[in-house]
């Protein structure tokens, strides 16, 4: 079992998620102080952290590849766009053209 990711504390939905992501690839996963956001203030902050961990070691390569380019993925959603179908720039967030609606590739 090798560690994949510690994530920020409010970044356990995330955490969630890539878990659940990984999964769907056929990487088992476990996800380690995912439990603890009651006990926060009676245990130090950083193990309240959630980490990632994959179960497979000889799978933990792949789920590094994953990590990466979700992480990639995600950064790339922040930036605008330009609709192929009418030209109008839309903004990171939005998964479609705001003006022809117009589906993000
Ligand atoms: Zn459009």
């Amino acid at each position: 079992m090798k560690k994949l990711h510690i994530f920020n504390y409010w970044d356990r939905p995330q955490a969630g998620l890539l878990k659940e992501i990984l999964a769907k690839e056929g990487i088992k996963c476990s996800l380690r102080n995912d439990q603890l956001s009651s006990a926060v203030g009676e245990i130090p902050f950083v193990e309240c952290c959630p980490e990632l961990w994959v179960i497979d070691d000889e799978a933990f390569p792949r789920a590094q590849m994953f990590l990466k380019a979700w992480f990639a993925n995600d950064n790339r959603l922040e930036s605008s766009w330009d609709c192929p179908t009418c030209g109008e720039r839309s903004e990171g967030h939005f998964g479609a053209c705001w003006s022809c609606g117009a589906l993000r590739e």
